[in-house]
């Protein structure tokens, strides 16, 4: 490509247009989601080798990377017949030695380093049976032809996420001549460079590609993680703005009866209960949507908030719709429900069960009084969201556990009518603060962080293998006295390995998320039929996994609630809610590939009846970190420990988030998140429709285009 890129336009020129990319490279390439010179420009390295100190052969030592100038005095190839093999060997010198350097299956080396050519050559020291050898060294000629310098073997080298037939070496070739070419204008304004000592754009993506320093890289990213932070900043403001100019119904608040109602309660609330109901009601009674997600660990009560505001909608006369991930849960909201309100209609509605006020009723007839008004509370699954569900006064939409619900769905709900129910999603996972301001930044959070008073603690022991025998021992003392065992694996070790955070990119989550399903499955029929077969055959074991038909998935839990099985093997995906107050025993396989918040929420599905409970984290590794959840009963502390530990991939949302890497990256640097909030307000406050950033705008689009898929 010849034409300079001076404008953002260019930026969306397809690849295609680049020398050395051919159709075979076009479709790998677009398996790293590269399509668009932008998006080969932003294809950040995930780190960089070190070859800005070159080093005189005689210097070179075994076992290190080392970068050397010098001749081709030899080069040969020759073929190892048994195991088909090309081998070239080049013999390299310079003012104080030689050295060779071999490659495998790489004949075409040898025509273009003849001898005589000087090269620069940059990899690892081993030993071969000749000596020193550098194995398999990335070399380019140091000759005329180098246009843009040398890009493989000096200073600090870019490594990037790779794919197959996709090399760092290969993607070096593509960006290096770009970054010579890029005259880009920089969209921010002089002003909040300054003021948040960012670098200018053109020169922060020159420089994270080829740093000159490992700071300079570092500032680098910082720059290209602010534009992306404070995309993401914009979307949630402008997401506000267009909930807030929609109209809902205003729920008056009635306190004589809330009062009445919570003091007839069989508890006392907890202090966040009593804060978080007031948020909500608060919320309630605006003229335009909540949209607030309340948040806390499994048991902290949730549930008991989120039916409070519920009642007062229903005595306010108007509907709420309560919606779980699986009808186990819905149940279980049911029963509550029932349990703590007294003179409200309350409805059950599932794909294979209907219910009103206790009773079992057709589905049609009570489809007819949800629409005439009559029922004030619905509780359900999917089946509550279908066409042929009509709502008479719907004015409160609850969901649990909302990421299982495509945010496509909820949208579909809140734009139904004229009018836009109140949404309160509620869900078990800690969020960290500076991620929630991130990527739910739309939203307003109510959290839980206090436990009941009831809650008893659940006592936690990292388990080695050698105790494993031991601890089988004391599952079959639990199955003996009665109580019910769950065990969850992780997947089996994946073939992809898993990508540092730097990397961890939602292209690629996406590609793999197939086969990872697949391994789940796997891992938990194994530990199945170990656990039925060999350890326990005794006992009465089920399965449980994301491929089996959710009316299985249903049976199961159901009949381990009922206390038909003794051990429960799963899958990391099943549903948290769940609550089996028989159960006393949380066994997790493999605990070491697992966050601590998760790990934590695990946790939280024993320990919920009145014997005391166990959970046993058996790892091999990593026993240090997994140590933290015997001391510490708190969702948000592990979670923010996750943060800085494991970075930002873990939390759920975030990888459907359309979120790229360097912001997640940097969701660990509270600083900047608060920075790019600063500028994000102030932008939108002096420039509403965003006029004079139409890169913004673009970007906006493209991030809208982005998480539409999910
Ligand atoms: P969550 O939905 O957050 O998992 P729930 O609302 O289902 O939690 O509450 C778990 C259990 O604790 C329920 O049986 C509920 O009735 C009870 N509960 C809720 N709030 C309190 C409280 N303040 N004190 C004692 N028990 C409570
Ligand atoms: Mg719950």
């Amino acid at each position: 490509m010849a034409a300079r890129i001076f404008q953002w336009k260019d930026l969306q020129r397809s690849i295609r247009e680049l020398s050395f990319v051919g159709p075979r490279h076009l479709a790998r390439l677009k398996r790293l989601g590269i399509n668009t010179i932008k998006q080969l420009l932003w294809h950040i390295p995930s780190r960089y080798e070190d070859y800005s100190e070159r080093s005189p052969i005689s210097e070179i030592v075994l076992g290190e990377r080392f970068s050397i100038q010098g001749r081709v005095e030899r080069i040969s190839s020759r073929r190892i017949f048994p195991r088909r093999l090309v081998v070239t060997t080049a013999v390299m010198s310079d003012d104080t030695g030689t050295i060779r350097a071999t490659w495998f299956n790489q004949p075409y080396i040898e025509q273009f380093l003849k001898p005589g050519t000087i090269v620069s050559l940059a990899g690892k020291v081993t030993l071969a049976k000749t000596g020193p050898t550098f194995s398999s060294p990335q070399f380019e000629r140091v000759d005329g032809k180098n246009m843009f310098g040398l890009r493989h073997t000096s200073g600090l080298v870019p490594i990037y996420p790779e794919t197959e037939g996709v090399s760092s070496k290969y993607l070096r070739t593509l960006v290096r001549p770009l970054l010579a070419l890029l005259v880009l204008p920089d969209y921010l304004p002089n002003a909040v460079r300054e003021r948040n000592g960012l670098t200018r754009l053109s020169s922060a993506l020159k420089t994270v590609h080829y740093p000159k320093t490992q700071d300079e890289a570092a500032a680098a990213r910082r720059r290209l993680a602010f534009d992306d932070l404070l995309l993401f900043q914009i979307k949630a403001l402008l997401a506000r703005r267009i909930i807030n100019r929609e109209r809902s119904m205003p729920i008056q608040y009635d306190q004589a009866h809330v009062r009445t109602w919570v003091a007839g309660l069989p508890f006392t609330l907890t202090k966040d209960q009593r804060v978080a109901a007031w948020e909500i009601l608060k919320d309630l009674a605006r003229p335009f949507p909540m949209n607030r997600l309340l948040e806390g660990d499994v048991g902290s009560g949730k549930t008991a908030v989120a039916i409070l505001a519920a009642d007062n909608v229903g005595r306010a006369g108007y509907q709420t719709v309560f919606m779980a991930p699986t009808e186990v849960l819905a149940v279980q909201h049911y029963e509550t429900a029932q349990k703590l309100l007294h003179d409200t209609t309350i409805a059950l509605l599932t794909s294979s069960r209907a219910e009103l006020n206790g009773k079992p009723i057709q589905k049609k007839p009570l489809k007819t009084r949800i629409a005439k008004g009559d029922i004030s509370i619905i509780i359900g699954t999917h089946a509550v969201i279908q066409k042929d569900v009509k709502f008479n006064d719907l004015a409160l939409v609850i969901v649990d556990e909302q990421h299982r619900f495509g945010i496509s769905q909820r949208a579909a709900l809140l734009h139904s009518k004229l009018i836009t129910p109140h949404l309160l999603s509620m869900t078990a996972t800690p969020i960290p603060r500076t991620l929630a301001l991130t990527v739910f930044g739309d939203l307003d959070i109510s959290v839980l962080r206090e436990k009941p008073e009831n809650h008893g603690t659940v006592i936690t022991r990292v388990v080695s293998d050698m105790e494993r025998d031991a601890s089988y021992g004391f599952i079959r003392n639990q199955v003996r006295i009665g109580r019910q065992v769950f065990v969850v694996c992780p997947r089996v070790e994946t073939i992809v390995q898993k990508p540092d955070v730097a990397m961890a990119g939602t292209r690629q989550i996406y590609q793999w998320s197939l086969k990872d399903i697949w391994a789940d499955v796997k891992a938990v029929e194994n530990e199945y039929k170990r656990l039925s077969q060999t350890i326990f055959p005794d006992l009465r074991v089920a399965m449980l996994h994301g491929r089996m038909k959710p009316k299985e998935k249903e049976r199961v839990m159901h009949e381990f609630k009922n206390k038909k099985y003794d051990i429960l093997v799963s899958t990391s995906v099943i549903e948290v809610g769940i609550d089996v107050p028989n159960a006393t025993l949380m066994i997790i396989e493999n605990a070491e590939r697992f966050g601590l918040a998760q790990l934590h929420q695990f946790r939280g599905r024993v320990g919920r009846g009145e014997h005391q409970s166990y959970c046993f984290l058996f790892a091999s590794s990593d026993t240090d970190r997994l140590r933290a959840l015997v001391k510490c009963n708190d969702g948000f502390e592990l979670a923010e420990k996750d943060l800085v530990i494991r970075g930002p991939g873990e939390f759920l949302g975030v990888k459907q988030s359309g979120m790229p890497d360097l912001a997640m990256a940097a969701l660990a640097d509270t600083e900047l998140i608060k920075k790019a909030r600063f500028e994000a307000r102030l932008i939108l406050k002096n420039d509403p429709t965003l006029t004079h950033f139409p890169v913004l705008c673009e970007r906006l689009a493209e991030l809208e285009k982005l998480t539409h898929f999910e």
